[in-house]
């Protein structure tokens, strides 16, 4: 497989860090073509509006979906964007590993879908969701949090970690025809022990040396 993995988190000693490292070795080395952003020390720009162009549709207003359709029209995107449009065009498995910040994404992170999952390239006519621009390609959340599983289930401290993460599997990967993946959750990797992290590393491995004959999950709807 080509895989792709974007990884948000600042700290390359992290647990996220650590996680990111620890899928690039072990699906390296079961042979698959592995490429990665790493978006913190790409110093990726998350902040979008013109810059994500080299063209410009309407020089006196900036809509951006009016930009994104011609610049999909034309070529015109900038070259990182369209550096990370070929990452993702290119891949069987995307995985994104990022802590869990505010129920969401990290704004890093949350940039990259805003600027990378442009209208005409990646979505738009009649191609979204079964008949997404992605279809057939997998992605899958690895996903660390503070809280623990206790506090991630429906009616306890926090909620249902699923719901929590549908607006991401469904309003981005589901929208633009991924198949997803049960997330990897490691749940409060700081009240772990070493060897607590040490083994949830290993499952992540282990689970990574056969994510081909993974099926798909069902996102839910609201
Ligand atoms: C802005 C913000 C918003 C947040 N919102 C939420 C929220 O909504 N919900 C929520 O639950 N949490 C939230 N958090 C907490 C956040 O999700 C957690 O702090 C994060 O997921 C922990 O992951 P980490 O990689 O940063 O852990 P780290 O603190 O980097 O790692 C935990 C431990 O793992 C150790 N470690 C690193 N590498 C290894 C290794 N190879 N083997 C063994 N141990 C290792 C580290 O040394 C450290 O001791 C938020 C945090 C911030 C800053």
């Amino acid at each position: 497989m080509n895989v792709f993995i974007v990884n948000a988190h600042a700290e390359p000693r992290s647990f996220n860090g650590a996680m990111f490292r620890r899928a690039q070795d072990t699906l390296s080395a079961d042979g698959h073509r592995v490429v990665v952003s790493d978006l913190y020390a790409m110093k990726f720009d998350p902040v979008s509006d013109r810059r994500n162009f080299s063209t410009v549709k309407d020089p006196d207003y900036f809509k951006q979906q009016i930009e994104e359709i011609y610049a999909s029209e034309v070529g015109g995107f900038a070259a990182g964007i369209e550096a990370e449009l070929v990452k993702a065009e290119s891949c069987d498995l995307m995985i994104w590993q990022f802590p869990l910040w505010w129920f969401g994404l990290p704004a890093i992170l949350k940039g990259w879908v805003d600027r990378v999952f442009a209208m005409g390239r990646t979505y738009g006519g009649d191609r979204f969701y079964g008949n997404g621009v992605f279809r057939g390609k997998r992605a899958m959340l690895s996903v660390t949090t503070g809280g623990p599983a206790a506090a991630y289930v429906a009616g306890g401290f926090n909620g249902d970690i699923h719901s929590i993460l549908r607006p991401i599997h469904r309003g981005m990967l589901r929208f633009t025809g991924w198949d997803v993946l049960q997330p990897n959750i490691v749940y409060g990797p700081v009240r772990l022990s070493d060897g607590e992290r040490e083994s949830a590393l290993n499952a992540w491995a282990n689970r990574l040396v056969s994510i081909a004959d993974e099926e798909p999950i069902d996102v839910g709807e609201y």
